[in-house]
């Protein structure tokens, strides 16, 4: 099977063997966060390849973030300490203005300043996020900002959080997805002068927080594009980031196959190994079928992205294939170790738990069927 990206793979395989089983362990047990990992990914300038060159990143395109990140999970290893950095700033790149791209861009392709924090999701709108509550009110030559976000991750190791609040309360706007705006805000300066952070501990070692926001003011000037529009600027960048966690999962994928086909080989029971039957056989033999598939769907979706061709409904897809490939591997591969799955010293349980995620974050499955129905087949909206 021809691989892309072949040298960048090889580079990331390597970064990714300083970092072993034993490192993720002991920051799972301890909900710590990978900061000798992430170091060593912004110092190799996996994190900036998205960046244009004039700000000081490499210029490649999406496909090219999506096989480090692929290269990452297939590894063991997982991004989403950081893989935010690579596309959280495409917000900025493609809606912001020479200022904000000048103060942000090349800090973070630099690695000095972290941009990794993006918070839309409320506790009371859930996915329906033209009902968030968080509201801007400009105020002279600020925004004053009251509300609530939840599940923002990494907010505690960020620098600057893309923020989507409202500007136009819901019922004086044409459509719905009007009166919503993007503001810049700064994570240094706003903590503790009406911003407050409080991590939430989850099933998985995530670094996920609630946002609380209190009279938070933040300058006129980090309203990114024009005020209202900001929803349009938010979906945007969303097909990147499902194509990159999508990426992900066929790393995830691929991981599980790799443990789940050497453990069949080498684990004898009843005087074989228990690859040989082929109960233990064919639901690798499944997860692979499918995993090679889900991948297909993603370099479609990634070609399209990088052409600058419409792709929201393949990269929904793309995610969906990708998410539940991920995760009927890990299924067959727990079953595959027996009793052993389920020791950490495997990895595999660590792994199991870390995929899941997909099914549910960024967006769920059941939305994006939906988007699929209404979109692709034309069938009629149910909200
Ligand atoms: C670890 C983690 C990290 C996250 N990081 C971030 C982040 O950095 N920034 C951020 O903004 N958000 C983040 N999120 C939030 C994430 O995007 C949401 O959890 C996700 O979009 C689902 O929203 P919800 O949890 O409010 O579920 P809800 O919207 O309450 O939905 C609950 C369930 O009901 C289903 N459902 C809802 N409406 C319908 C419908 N009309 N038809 C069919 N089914 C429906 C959904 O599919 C889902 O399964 C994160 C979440 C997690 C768990």
């Amino acid at each position: 099977m021809s691989e892309t990206f072949p040298e960048i793979r090889d580079s990331v395989r390597r970064l990714c063997a300083g970092f072993p089983g034993e490192y993720w362990r002991r920051l799972d047990t301890e909900r710590a966060y990978p900061a000798e990992f992430v170091a060593a990914l912004t110092k190799a300038g996996f994190l900036s390849v998205l960046i244009p060159e004039e700000y000081g990143g490499s210029g490649l395109g999406l496909a090219a973030a999506a096989a480090i990140l692929e290269e990452i999970h297939r590894s063991g290893c997982n991004a989403s300490a950081c893989h935010a950095q690579m596309y959280t700033m495409g917000t900025v790149l493609r809606h912001g203005n020479d200022l904000q791209k000048q103060m942000l861009l090349p800090g973070v392709a630099a690695g000095s300043l972290r941009l990794q924090a993006f918070g839309v999701t409320e506790p009371t709108s859930g996915t329906d996020t033209t009902r968030i509550r968080t509201f801007a009110r400009k105020v002279g030559d600020k925004y004053v900002v009251n509300g609530q976000k939840v599940f923002i991750s990494r907010a505690e190791h960020s620098d600057w959080m893309v923020l989507l609040v409202r500007t136009t309360p819901r019922d004086q706007v044409k459509k719905t997805t009007d009166g919503l705006s993007v503001l810049l805000v700064d994570l240094r300066q706003a903590q503790g002068n009406g911003l407050t952070i409080k991590p939430i501990r989850t099933m998985i070692n995530h670094a996920t927080t609630e946002i609380f926001l209190d009279d938070l003011e933040v300058p006129a000037e980090n309203l990114v594009g024009e005020e209202g529009k900001g929803f349009g600027y938010i979906l945007d960048g969303m097909n990147a980031e499902r194509l990159l966690i999508a990426s992900e999962c066929v790393g995830d994928a691929r991981f599980f196959i790799d443990r789940a086909s050497d453990y069949a080989k080498t684990r004898e029971v009843f005087g074989r190994p228990i690859g040989a039957n082929q109960g233990v056989q064919f639901p690798i033999a499944r997860a692979y079928a499918e995993t090679r598939a889900a991948a297909l769907m993603v370099d479609h979706a990634l070609e399209l992205f990088d052409a600058g061709k419409p792709c929201g409904t393949e990269a929904n897809m793309a995610k969906l294939l990708a998410s539940e490939a991920s995760w009927h591997a890990a299924d067959t591969c727990l079953q595959t170790h027996g009793g052993y799955g389920f020791a950490e010293e495997y990895d595999i349980e660590r792994k199991f738990r870390e995929t899941r995620l997909y099914q549910v974050a960024p967006i769920s499955t059941n939305l994006i069927l939906s988007h699929v129905a209404t979109h692709a087949l034309g069938l009629p909206k149910s909200f």
